[in-house]
């Protein structure tokens, strides 16, 4: 059976960016994402693994590997100026399979949201365990390819409320991009 690694970013105690209006964060936001990302998985006939980061970043990849999923997709959101909008998704530099991974999504996520397509970011590690990391330690060390999406801006407002309005349509675009990466 197909096996696919949903991270949640960030956890209970450290949540991520957050919208300062609403009081919605990256990780209560992908949550719910994640959740729904994992029915439609079961019903698609893959199986799904929640992973919650519950050590340190560096201990993630570990706990990500242990559930010998093909791939692995991190959800996060982004966060700027509360007006910048737009979705990317980010993959290792030398990961073939997780930049063919993340390119599924990304198109997967602008189809959906309709915002600014900011592209592909390639993670060469060259900051890694330091500011402007951005996930690349995880990248680097799960054993499958694995890509981390931030399909909008969670600090706009506008944004949020659109990817609020469309989260099932979201958790929908990821099921298609995990299905294609398949095919
Ligand atoms: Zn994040």
């Amino acid at each position: 059976m197909k096996k696919v690694a949903l991270i949640i970013g960030h956890n209970e105690a450290s949540q991520g960016a957050s919208n300062k209006n609403s009081g919605v964060s990256e990780f209560m936001f992908n949550e719910t994402l994640a959740m729904k990302i994992a029915d439609l998985l079961v019903a698609s006939g893959i199986r799904p693994f929640v992973v919650y980061r519950d050590g340190t970043y560096e201990e993630l990849p570990a706990h990500v590997n242990l559930t010998e999923a093909d791939i692995a997709i991190s959800l996060h959101c982004n966060a700027f100026n509360k007006k910048q909008n737009g979705s990317e998704t980010l993959y290792y530099v030398k990961s073939k399979n997780g930049k063919r991974l993340a390119g599924l999504i990304q198109n997967e996520i602008v189809k959906c949201l309709r915002l600014h397509d900011r592209g592909l970011k390639p993670c060469n590690v060259a900051h890694e365990g330091k500011a402007g990391d951005r996930g690349g330690h995880l990248l680097k060390y799960t054993d499958m390819p694995c890509a981390i999406a931030e399909p909008f801006f969670i600090d706009c407002d506008k944004s949020l409320a659109l990817a609020q309005n469309k989260i099932d349509e979201l958790a929908k675009a990821y099921v298609s991009a995990i299905i294609r990466y398949y095919n």
